[in-house]
């Protein structure tokens, strides 16, 4: 069976147009307490979720999908770029710099562009590209990590005015809300 992908592991919706490598990449992460694993604490699962990303992101930007062999030493730099894109996204004032190398081919209908180099490099080469393009076409500030800080999901905000903050309204949404009415009523009853 081919492997869902990390963000829909989580039951999320794809961030559309290629956006979906970035997402997929922050979508690793484990999530503690819930029996969400790090894909990328190891090779075999890396590799699963990563081939995943990378065929769907194909498919987003009608590119072929490009062939990734991750190993070992590919592990610590995947997680960095994941780890500094999720502080990124909390923290609008922080920087993010990334060198991407592209193969691009330019036709009078679009461009197509693969990453060069190998395994992480070329991830990192694919989120890049794709968090300069959404940042011309307004789609990057719907990408989000939820509010809760236990869970952190990366999900892509459809809503008309882009006001979410869970992942999921049901379970982070509800939490938070239930935390803070008891807070509220512990400060009413003291
Ligand atoms: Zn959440």
């Amino acid at each position: 069976m081919a492997d869902p992908g990390s963000t829909r592991r989580l039951g999320l919706d794809a961030a559309p147009e290629g956006l979906s490598i970035a997402q997929d990449v922050l979508n690793t992460a484990p999530i503690a307490g819930s029996g969400v694993s790090d894909l990328l604490g190891d090779v075999a699962s890396a590799r699963c979720s990563m081939d995943a990303a990378v065929a769907l992101w194909a498919e987003q930007t009608g590119s072929d999908t490009p062939v990734v062999t991750l190993g070992e030493s590919d592990l610590e730099p995947l997680r960095e770029l994941r780890d500094e894109l999720r502080r990124w996204l909390l923290d609008p004032t922080a920087g993010l710099g990334r060198t991407a190398t592209l193969a691009v081919a330019l036709r009078r209908d679009g461009a197509i562009y693969t990453p060069d180099g190998i395994g992480a490099d070329q991830i990192t080469g694919l989120v890049t590209t794709e968090l300069v393009i959404a940042s011309r076409t307004g789609r990057l500030r719907r990408l989000k990590t939820c509010a809760n800080h236990a869970c952190r999901a990366a999900f892509y905000d459809g809503s008309p005015g882009a006001t979410r903050t869970w992942h999921d309204v049901k379970t982070c949404g509800n939490t938070a809300n239930l935390r803070a009415s008891r807070a509220r009523r512990r400060t009413r009853s003291a």
